[in-house]
């Protein structure tokens, strides 16, 4: 089904993938979760509230992203364009993201191809006090000096994603008598005048001036 790839988007983005580039100065790697395309660094940013850093990357696109009709493939490459900002309570990322989407048109089931454009604001802060209750589920917090922007990603994109995507606007779908696609079988497609059962009554009454022509 899906019928893209090959697509030659360069990889390789500095520090997009690397692990150990600064030899000697490896990180205290605490638990991060998900892929480490979407972790980013907070130590060069500071804690002065007021700094600010931009980036931007290609990352790797996470499994498991997307509903029945259309998903973000996985390992696809997502366009991120971010500001970090260091605030009181801790870092406040703002950027957008383009990423890629494969599926079915709703209508006739062809394959598609398209992509989508998420932007988002997320606060992520400090670690809460240990008595505090970390469980809230929509805050997002840093893990030391990482933060992982998966989980604010993968919001936005299940947000944006099309409930009905279509290879076209205008898109005939299928027939519903014998499933052709309309779109290849042309506007002359039909069934003579067999009528669905559920109409017959109808079929009795006088109205051949409307049928005809
Ligand atoms: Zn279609
Ligand atoms: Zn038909």
């Amino acid at each position: 089904m899906s019928n893209d790839n090959g697509n030659p988007v360069a990889r390789g983005v500095p520090g997009a993938h690397g692990e150990g580039s600064e030899p000697g100065a490896k990180p205290n790697r605490s638990h991060v979760r998900g892929s480490g395309d979407f972790v980013f660094d907070m130590r060069s940013l500071g804690k002065h509230p007021g700094e600010f850093r931009d980036e931007r990357r290609t990352a790797r696109a996470p499994d498991g992203l997307g509903s029945g009709l259309v998903l973000v493939p996985a390992g696809a490459d997502v366009a991120l364009d971010l500001r970090f900002e260091a605030v009181s309570e801790g870092v406040l990322v703002t950027g957008s993201a383009v990423a890629p989407l494969s599926g079915e048109c709703a209508r006739c089931l062809d394959p598609l191809t398209t992509e989508t454009e998420v932007s988002f604001q997320e606060l992520y802060r400090y670690l809460p006090d240990p008595g505090e209750d970390e469980a809230d589920g929509e805050e997002h917090f840093l893990d030391g000096d990482l933060l992982d922007l998966e989980p604010a990603f993968r919001d936005a994109v299940v947000l944006a994603l099309p409930l009905s995507p279509l290879c076209s606007e205008d898109c005939p779908g299928l027939c519903v008598d014998c499933g052709a696609k309309l779109a290849d079988a042309g506007p002359a497609h039909g069934h003579g005048d067999k009528v669905d059962p559920r109409w017959g009554p109808l079929a009795q009454l006088d109205i051949n001036d409307r049928v005809e022509d």
